[in-house]
């Protein structure tokens, strides 16, 4: 018999349970035997809690990025982590990508401010397919969000690190493309995972190249962010406004200038919460394959930061 170490938030007992009744789950206040477990998956593990399993074969990690788990200095680094995949924390995403990309759209950000001051500001007709959505990152969950402002009748752009061929999406990559896409864009939102290239990339000459009077959403990480440079944009009238779901740090300190900002909205990283029903099938498909001799899927990879 195997055993996985929960240390995750969110209901995952009853789904694991479920879908592999061999499997035998631990949780840190009642592991016993550490040198017993072979699997890990967590969310934010205190610093040493990994290295301090000889036994683990693989890390998975309670979320699609892994910075959280990277954090931690005794990392034992030779393990494979898995990243999660949730069909429907994509769906979750896009959900939330589509609320934000509609408050500028629909003018909910204009008509709140006359509706603070009891006005009644008519706004003026728009054509959806007249206007663009650029989508930062083409994975799993850029690609869905593309997909779902595509069904609404958005023209939908989208951008990764390598070329791509997605039906219905016209594609960029590379430094050169983003540079292509960003002046045609009305609405960019961001699905990009942290890495040492993605690491402040809507700074000052991303923001610049930007269309004026477009908005900015930013469902991937709060490091992608260069604050002062995103405040000076909006500020100067080139940027519309941005509706940030991650901020860097996290929680977002009380004194920070984003939270009076009145053109940038702040939602406590909430986009994309996972689901365990859902998402502990690929954590139970990954241990099957595993422990079959086949790869893993979903593995991150340290040479290409995601
Ligand atoms: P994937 O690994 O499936 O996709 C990553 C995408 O980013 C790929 O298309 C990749 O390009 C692209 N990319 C990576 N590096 C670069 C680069 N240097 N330049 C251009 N494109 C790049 O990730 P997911 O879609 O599963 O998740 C994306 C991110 O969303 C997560 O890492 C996390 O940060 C964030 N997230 C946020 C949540 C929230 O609640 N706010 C919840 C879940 C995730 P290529 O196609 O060429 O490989």
């Amino acid at each position: 018999m195997s055993r996985l170490l929960v240390a995750a938030g969110g209901k995952w007992d009853p789904a694991l349970r479920d879908l592999a009744p061999e499997i035998e789950l631990r949780r840190t206040d009642d592991m016993g035997d550490p040198s017993a477990i072979d699997y890990a998956l967590v969310w934010m593990p205190p610093e040493g809690l990994l290295a301090s399993l000889p036994n683990l074969k693989v890390i998975f990690s309670a979320a699609a990025g892994v910075d959280h788990i990277l954090r931690d200095p005794s990392l034992p680094r030779h393990l494979p982590i898995v990243r999660m995949s949730d069909p429907y924390q994509g769906a979750m995403m896009a959900e939330y990508a589509i609320y934000a990309v509609l408050h500028f759209h629909r003018f909910f950000d204009v008509v709140a401010r006359s509706e603070a001051e009891h006005r009644w500001d008519e706004q003026p007709v728009i054509y959806t397919p007249s206007k663009t959505v650029g989508v930062l990152g083409l994975g799993a969950i850029g690609q869905e969000v593309a997909r779902r402002f595509a069904l609404l009748g958005f023209s939908v752009r989208g951008w990764g690190r390598t070329p791509r061929m997605i039906e219905g999406l016209a594609t960029h990559h590379g430094p050169a493309g983003l540079a292509e896409m960003l002046p045609l864009c009305d609405y960019v939102v961001c699905a990009l995972p942290l890495t040492p290239e993605t690491k402040g990339l809507i700074g000052a000459d991303f923001l610049s190249r930007m269309r004026a009077g477009s908005a900015l959403v930013n469902i991937g990480r709060g490091g992608h962010v260069v604050d002062d440079d995103l405040i000076a944009a909006i500020d100067s009238g080139h940027l519309r406004g941005a509706f940030l779901d991650v901020t860097s740090p996290e929680p977002l300190p009380a004194a920070h200038p984003f939270w009076s900002h009145p053109r940038i909205r702040i939602t406590p990283h909430m986009a994309g919460e996972l689901h365990p029903p859902t998402a502990a099938r690929s954590v139970i498909a990954n241990i099957r394959r595993f422990e079959a001799g086949e790869p893993l899927s979903n593995v991150y990879d340290g040479d290409r930061g995601y």
